[in-house]
């Protein structure tokens, strides 16, 4: 969680970085989390089958799901209450965001969190 002056970044009542930013989605790249054989979640391979997908370059990614184009790992309501079902495990990428930085901001405004 970041506190500033306009707003608090709290990422149990948020979940907006874990849905395909519109970037993404404009393309139709559903690629976004990538699993690589490092990651700790491919220690667990009964995970890595329900939760990840495999892309035409054999490159292994989080499945997203749902007009929200989620990942499945994420339980709740954006935008009200969400949890990591796999929160020890997540991939490299799920830890590089950074609450309340540009790409937190932009990642709540597109998911409708934060106005526009
Ligand atoms: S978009 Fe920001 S506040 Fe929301 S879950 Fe990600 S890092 Fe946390
Ligand atoms: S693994 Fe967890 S932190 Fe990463 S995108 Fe999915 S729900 Fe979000």
């Amino acid at each position: 969680m970041r506190e500033t002056a306009e707003r608090t970044y709290d990422c149990q009542a948020c979940g907006a970085c874990c849905c395909n930013p519109d970037e993404n989605r404009a393309e139709q790249y559903l690629d976004y989390v990538e699993v690589t054989t490092r990651s700790a979640l491919a220690k667990h391979p009964q995970l890595i089958r329900r939760l990840t997908v495999l892309n035409a370059k054999g490159e292994r990614h989080l499945k997203l799901k749902g007009a929200e184009q989620r990942c499945v790992a994420l339980e709740g309501t954006l935008g009200k209450r969400v949890s990591c079902t796999i929160y020890q495990w997540r991939p490299a990428g799920c830890r590089a965001v950074v609450p309340g930085s540009r790409e937190c901001r932009r990642d709540r405004r597109e998911r409708g969190i934060d106005p526009k």
